[in-house]
């Protein structure tokens, strides 16, 4: 199984024989000895349903293990729907004490700012909601160590570019950003010199 080579820790292995992954996909063998050997950011080439929420999601977890309380990964995406998929996802794929949680337009905030309160690892959300939650001050990410652009070319069509410039502002400057498109328009390049620091490029 060649799961073992890309430096998972048993925990992750584990999950994943439960999942019933029997081999990386392309982009997780790319992607996932680079998140856990080196600490530079990365832009990823990928299409949706190639593997890719597993390729940062199992990494992440695998970093964030063991690390005190507080917003240590945050994940942006461009819908409700991806949202609640991606947070799932990483879920199954994570020990129980690590606490992800989803937010996004359309539910009510005041049950998402309870969740918060009550302490998470991972935050998983659409930028609309995100940038409301930070208004309301319900968001603390002086903890933040990654911050995960999916489907950046979605967010850029839907208009959430400048939500994000501003995400990116209320962020430490000290953290790692990985970007995932499925293909890069000038405008996610230019996004990518501004916040990001000398990303590797990572293409299927
Ligand atoms: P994603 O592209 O992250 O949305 O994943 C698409 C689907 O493929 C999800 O249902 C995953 O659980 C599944 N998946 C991810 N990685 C693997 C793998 N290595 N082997 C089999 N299924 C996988």
């Amino acid at each position: 199984n060649e799961f073992r080579q890309l430096g998972l820790s048993e925990k992750a292995l584990l999950a994943i024989k439960k999942k019933g992954f029997e081999q990386p996909s392309p982009i997780q063998k790319i992607t996932i000895p680079v998140l856990l050997s080196e600490s530079c950011d990365i832009i990823a080439q990928a299409q949706t349903g190639t593997g890719k929420t597993a390729a940062f999601g199992l990494p992440i977890i695998d970093l964030l293990d063991g690390q005190p309380k507080g917003i240590k990964a945050l994940v942006l995406v461009p819908t409700r729907e991806l949202a609640l998929q991606v947070c799932d996802e990483m879920l199954s794929l994570a020990d129980k004490r690590i606490i992800i949680t989803a937010v996004y337009g359309g539910q009510s905030i005041s049950e998402q700012q309870r969740r918060i309160k009550k302490g998470v690892d991972v935050v998983v959300g659409t930028p609309g909601r995100i940038l409301d939650l930070i208004s309301r001050g319900d968001l603390d990410f002086s903890q933040l160590q990654i911050f995960v652009l999916d489907e950046a070319d979605e967010m850029l069509n839907m208009g959430f570019i400048e939500d994000i410039e501003e995400i990116m502002r209320h962020t430490p400057k000290e953290k790692r950003v990985l970007l995932f498109s499925a293909t890069m328009p000038d405008r996610i390049v230019k996004l990518a010199k501004n916040y990001m620091k000398e990303p590797k490029r990572l293409e299927v």
